[in-house]
């Protein structure tokens, strides 16, 4: 029979890399161990004074290490999380490798969209969004200017990454107005009026 196995897993505050190490039963209960990023930026540590562990998580989502303290059978056995005291999400997976690595992906694309919003690109190009905004208002400013097929002259607006939607109010229907290159406003520049496609 091989040796037991745990593998431990946390997000590298340093470099944002993954970071996931198998370690043996065997010498996490002598002793404790250490499990480092690649990078050699960050490492987390398990320490065991032969009654509890003492866990430091560098913690990927807010940059912190945390400390947790866990009686043995929390650590080498079964599948567990530890959570950021600050965002009150799971930064460090300790378990089976199959598990760790998968919630350990999940983590990883949560901090990643979340980076992507905390970057403010909310636009594809912002100027070209700006401008097809201005002029869906022109638009929209004339009698008649923005209708549906269906009858209606109500309508919502819902602005996209890279288009803004333009949609009925009584029927649904949905008119997608890109957002993105000049092509798109020159497109939109030619329309006196615009008509969503609804069913009449
Ligand atoms: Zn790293
Ligand atoms: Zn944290
Ligand atoms: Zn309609």
């Amino acid at each position: 029979m091989g040796e037991e196995m745990r593998t431990f897993g946390y997000l590298c505050p340093k470099c944002g890399k993954t970071v996931m190490k198998a370690r043996s039963v065997f010498a996490l209960e002598a002793s404790g161990t250490e499990v480092d990023c690649g990078c050699g930026e960050s490492a987390l540590r398990v320490e065991y004074d032969g009654e509890r562990y003492r866990l430091y998580v560098p913690c990927g989502l807010c940059g912190k290490t945390h400390v947790a303290v866990c009686p043995p059978e929390r650590v080498l056995e079964g599948a567990t999380a530890l959570a950021c005291a600050e965002t009150k999400q799971f930064c460090c997976f300790i378990g089976p490798e199959g598990t760790v690595e998968r919630q350990l992906g999940e983590l990883a694309i949560l901090k990643e969209k979340e980076g992507r919003q905390g970057e403010g690109e909310a636009f594809l190009d912002n100027v070209i969004m700006y401008e097809v905004l201005s002029e869906l208002r022109d638009i929209a400013a004339r009698p008649g200017g923005i209708t549906c097929a269906c009858g209606s002259g109500r309508y919502g607006m819902e602005i996209r990454r890279s288009a803004v939607d333009l949609i009925c109010r009584d029927c649904g229907a949905k008119l997608r107005v890109p957002a993105a290159t000049d092509r798109d406003l020159d497109d939109l520049c030619c329309h006196m009026k615009l008509v969503l496609p609804g069913k009449r």
